[in-house]
């Protein structure tokens, strides 16, 4: 499917290397977690012959998507890919919202430009092409809507089985496009992770069955990363002061930190960091409350609410690698109420972002960021709007209604 791909590219994919243990396991296997301990597997990469081979110039020319950095992502024959047009999203730049805060630059990376409507295509992008690559035929996988929504559209572009399993009260217009694609969804009482448990239960139970839930297989997280790499070349091979990320299970913060020292160990970038702001709402921030306490994991967060649908996620594996991002990044992790959330999105309406409300936590969280001295006039902020408000209506409608009461 890559057309325009000279036949030399390769993907300098080596092992895959879990990020507790550290042991090593065949990339050329099927896996989800560590075998050994149960955490995150990493992909990695022969970076010291991709630096020789490929200088970033060598980008220059090639197809506008995430598939540009395919010598850094993990399928092996250009021929499993599956696309539908994922990455290489705009990065727009927002003065008026720069000089409103005393910064350098604001820009949005702006995902709701994305297949489906969101970032989660550039995950499954990779992980439906690595699964099909490894000769997977049927992917199963919890989600909060916008991962099972790209499952369903990444599956059916395959001609791939998919189970998709959501909240019963998912937003339903999310639930639908699901359905629209031609897949099984099922609907539960509870959360994400409730979900979660159901999926492993069916890939125990159904031979052939593989589970996709972000960060408990190995490749979504490569998609993700390309945020990273996108970045970095927007931004000429610099990378910025400050990213504003709203994290549920954090596949693309960890995904970005993970870009940049990939990015340094290519050459392509040097060694200067930005500072990862995590935001997450009010009714579920179970990394910002482990940020404060000082601890490596985070605590299942109870009663979790938020309308903020992708932030909705109670436990994410990756919590201890989230929390060692911010923290060695020098950044932090602060909650943002509904009520700021929702003024945000038409915040961002009024520079021509139509944000999801996940995208708009991250603008309500610049005053806190201003208050906490986080921002100074030569700071240059990437703000990440992770999905399209299109895909939200009754957010929309109620941060209208919100407007009018706070007016009246
Ligand atoms: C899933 C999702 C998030 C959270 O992403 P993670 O990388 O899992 O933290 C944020 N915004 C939207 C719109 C999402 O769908
Ligand atoms: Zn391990």
């Amino acid at each position: 499917m890559l057309t325009s791909r000279s036949s030399q590219s390769q993907s300098a994919l080596l092992h895959l290397e879990c990020t507790a243990c550290g042991v090593h396991v065949d990339a050329a296997e099927l896996h989800g977690v560590c075998p050994r301990c149960g955490k995150v597997l990493f992909a990695r990469y022969a970076l010291d012959r991709l630096r020789a081979a490929l200088p970033r110039d060598a980008l220059r020319g090639r197809p506008p998507s995430l598939w540009r950095y395919f010598e850094a992502l993990p399928v092996r024959d250009p021929a499993h890919v599956v696309t539908l047009g994922e990455g290489f999203t705009p990065l727009l730049s927002l003065p008026r919202l720069a000089q409103a805060f005393d910064v350098r630059a604001v820009y949005v990376k702006d995902e709701g430009l994305n297949p489906t409507g969101t970032f989660k295509a550039r995950g499954m992008a990779v992980a439906v092409s690595r699964a099909r690559e490894l000769g997977v035929r049927t992917l199963v996988a919890p989600s909060a809507g916008n991962a099972g929504a790209a499952l369903a559209a990444y599956g059916a572009r395959a001609g791939l089985d998919v189970h998709v399993i959501l909240p019963e009260d998912t937003p339903p217009g999310i639930v639908a496009e699901t359905r629209a694609y031609g897949v099984g969804v099922q609907l539960i009482r509870g959360l994400i992770d409730d979900a979660g448990r159901l999926a492993r239960q069916l890939q125990a139970e159904h031979p052939g069955w593989f589970d996709v839930s972000t960060l408990r297989e190995p490749y979504r997280v490569e998609g993700k990363k390309t945020l990273g790499y996108e970045l970095a070349e927007q931004l000429d091979w610099s990378l910025p002061d400050l990213i504003v990320y709203p994290t549920g299970g954090g596949t693309g913060l960890v995904g970005m930190w993970k870009a940049f020292a990939e990015l340094e160990a290519l050459g392509w970038v040097g060694p200067a960091r930005p500072r990862m702001v995590v935001v997450q709402a009010e009714g579920c921030a179970p990394i910002v409350r482990a940020f404060r306490d000082g601890r490596p994991t985070a605590e299942r967060w109870t009663d979790a609410s938020t309308i903020a649908a992708g932030l909705r996620v109670p436990a994410a594996i990756g919590d201890y690698l989230i929390l060692k991002a911010v923290r060695e990044s020098g950044g932090t992790a602060l909650a943002v109420s509904d009520a700021e959330i929702l003024a945000a999105m038409l915040r961002f309406a009024a520079s021509g972002i139509f944000a999801s409300p996940e995208g708009a936590a991250t603008l309500a969280a610049l005053p806190h960021l201003r208050d906490a001295g986080m921002l100074d006039p030569q700071s240059r902020v990437v703000l990440f709007n992770t999905g399209s408000g299109l895909k939200y209506p009754e957010a929309v409608g109620a941060a209208l209604a919100l407007e009018r009461t706070v007016r009246a």
